[in-house]
């Protein structure tokens, strides 16, 4: 099978509510322009050592990253001297993560597993996983988060932790769609704006500066939502953090980092 190279939605994108979409989204097209939108330098700048000095704290040594797009976290991980295995069900992503791990003299040891079939594909058992730069997201069904929790779970060790990240969609939800917040990313020029906002979607759309545009449909995930389905998966302690600092020193952040210990 041939894959398509440019995004691909319904006659009426905002009836696209379903978790296979990402496959439609993450072609090779947008694949080559992430890169643009998250600026690596940039990106390690923010960051900073948030989590790689979680999973150190934590005892971690072998990391799954269920969300490696174009592989920016597992790099980083492998750069920090972590054992790492590469996942996303996207072949375009990955593909382009393989070429970024190659330039940088990585060889990472990708497969291709959809979260929801994880044990499936990735055989083993990790001390960390990762699911990073608002991927959660993705998953329209209900019955699929608490599917991939219950995958990541199996997939720990017994005292294996999850680091997954959201953006701050609660502020996006109550203030309404008339506080059209633009998110900056650390590419250059390319900016990221709400399409449409309801209770079941939020539609962004990445505007780049050589004029093109691509679009993500993604599920506006409530903090203590996330949270909850965390809890009622089997995780024991899950501790939230804003934009890398603990929920409680900031307002109203972009994102925000849950980690949750499975015991
Ligand atoms: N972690 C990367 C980053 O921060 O740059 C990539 C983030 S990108 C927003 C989300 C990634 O999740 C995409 O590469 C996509 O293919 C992957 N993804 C979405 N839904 C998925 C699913 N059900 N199973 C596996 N991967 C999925």
């Amino acid at each position: 099978m041939t894959q398509q190279k440019e995004q691909h939605y319904a006659e009426d994108p905002v009836q696209v509510r379903e978790t296979g979409q990402y496959q439609n989204e993450y072609v090779p097209g947008f694949a080559e322009k992430w890169d643009q939108l998250i600026d690596w330098d940039g990106r390690a700048k923010s960051e900073g050592d948030f989590f790689i000095q979680t999973l150190r704290e934590h005892g971690a040594q072998n990391i799954l990253d269920v969300a490696t797009g174009t592989g920016f976290h597992s790099v980083r991980m492998i750069e920090a001297g972590f054992n790492v295995i590469s996942a996303d069900g996207s072949p375009a992503m990955l593909a382009t993560a393989f070429e970024n791990g190659k330039k940088r003299g990585h060889i990472l040891r990708t497969i291709q597993a959809d979260w929801r079939w994880l044990n499936r594909d990735v055989p083993g058992t990790f001390d960390a996983i990762i699911c990073l730069g608002n991927s959660f997201t993705h998953l329209f069904e209900e019955q699929d988060r608490r599917k991939t929790l219950a995958e990541f779970y199996a997939a720990l060790n017994h005292d294996g932790i999850l680091i997954l990240d959201q953006r701050n969609y609660d502020q996006l939800l109550d203030e309404g769609f008339s506080c059209k917040h633009k998110f900056y990313y650390c590419g250059e020029d390319v900016v990221a704006e709400p399409d449409h906002v309801d209770e079941g979607l939020a539609r962004f759309g990445y505007s780049f500066k050589d004029g093109s545009k691509y679009t993500l449909n993604m599920f506006p995930l409530r903090k203590d939502y996330t949270r909850r389905l965390m809890a009622e998966a089997g995780f024991q302690k899950v501790t939230t953090y804003a934009d890398f600092e603990e929920t409680h020193r900031q307002e109203s952040p972009d994102f925000y980092i849950h980690v949750a210990a499975k015991n």
